[in-house]
């Protein structure tokens, strides 16, 4: 039998990373979309520090390229399509709010037409995200609660989530979207709350800096682990029909609390570090995610392995260890 390829857009991201770690893992042959890099050197980094980067195949391309993506499909033909790539910060999303809608909206557009035109027996998964509950409808949220986006990014979203399901309705395409919460990881990118913090600490408990500027630190979110939440993605893939799923903790922590489990790591009191910057509040914010994943646990038999205070753990180790190779 020969080997399932899977094609990854985003694969120089977090997720791309563990999930391509974990197809490599079972015997999938490997192709990763990436964009041109004056830096190419550093484009693999987080490939990198999983081991993987001789393992996968890169292909040039860009979302927003459909002529480039064709050809990708027409060289690649993929079994499984993961669409992992977008401009993903949701702050970003309203200093660049076209760019966001080109890539993080219509690029899904692109990619659902490569596979309707040129592969439409692969299978697809679109990353879509909890942020498109925004101003929450219900205090935990499932794959039935109403959308409220409430930034450029999560509008951008919507659509993209939108897409997937009338082109599986359209064109018969097994075409799933999964509503990811917010889920992190030693890769995560140093804007994103989590890793700005566990940055900040690791760089504090080495005399390094000695003060953290927030924004809202009462928003509450449901953070997972990345390595847990790719688990989901393939497991969609694997269903005889494709569908929705939420896939979350469905427990809830402030950013405050979040810090406070940093700190306490290193044994540091956050009170002596963190103060508030009005700046890096928003215009509109999403206050708490909270997300139910009942489904996803019934129907795909997903589940969690890695609780929010090892994760953390895991991540200012992370970047102790990067900042003491680096001195
Ligand atoms: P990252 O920001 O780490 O990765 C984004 C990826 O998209 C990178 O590989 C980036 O490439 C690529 N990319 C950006 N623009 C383009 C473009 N124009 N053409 C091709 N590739 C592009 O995100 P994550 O790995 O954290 O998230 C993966 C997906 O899941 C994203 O769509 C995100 O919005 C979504 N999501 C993430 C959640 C989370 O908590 N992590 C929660 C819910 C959804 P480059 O390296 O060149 O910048
Ligand atoms: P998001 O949920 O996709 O926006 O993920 P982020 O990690 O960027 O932000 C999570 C929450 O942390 C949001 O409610 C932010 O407003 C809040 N937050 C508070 N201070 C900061 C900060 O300094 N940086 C970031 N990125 N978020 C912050």
């Amino acid at each position: 039998m020969s080997l399932k390829k899977a094609l990854i857009t985003g694969i120089t991201g977090q997720d791309g990373a563990y999930l391509a770690q974990l197809l490599l893992g079972k015997g999938y042959e490997v192709h990763g979309l990436v964009r041109r890099s004056s830096h190419a050197e550093v484009t693999d980094h987080r490939l990198r520090w999983l081991g993987i980067e001789k393992d996968v195949h890169f292909v040039d391309g860009d979302l927003s390229d459909l002529a480039g993506l064709m050809r990708t499909f027409k060289l690649v033909r993929p079994d499984e399509v993961y669409n992992l790539a977008a401009q993903s910060f949701v702050h970003s999303s309203w200093q660049q709010p076209l760019l966001t809608a080109q890539i993080t909206a219509l690029g899904v557009t692109n990619v659902l037409e490569c596979v309707r035109l040129e592969c439409p027996e692969a299978r697809f998964y679109q990353a879509s995200s909890s942020e498109m509950f925004g101003l929450i409808q219900e205090e935990m949220q499932s794959e039935t609660t109403p959308f409220y986006p409430r930034s450029p990014y999560a509008v951008a979203k919507l659509y993209g989530h939108w897409i997937t399901i009338n082109y599986r309705e359209s064109f018969n395409l097994h075409a799933s979207s999964g509503i990811l919460f917010n889920h992190e990881s030693p890769l995560r990118g140093k804007e994103f709350v989590t890793r700005k913090v566990t940055h900040a600490v690791a760089r504090i408990s080495l005399g390094q800096q000695d003060e953290l500027k927030m924004g809202n630190i009462d928003a509450k979110r449901d953070w997972g682990h990345a390595r847990d939440y790719v688990k989901a993605m393939w497991l969609m893939l694997q269903q005889d029909k494709p569908d929705d799923f939420v896939v979350a903790t469905g427990r809830t922590t402030t950013v405050r609390d979040m810090i406070r489990i940093a700190f306490n790591h290193v044994g540091l009191d956050p009170d002596a570090y963190v103060k508030i910057d009005p700046a890096l509040f928003r215009p509109a914010e999403v206050e708490v995610l909270l997300g139910n994943p009942a489904k996803a646990k019934a129907k795909l038999g997903w589940s969690t392995d890695i609780t929010l205070e090892e994760m953390i753990a895991e991540m200012v180790d992370a970047d102790i260890a990067r900042l003491k190779r680096n001195a």
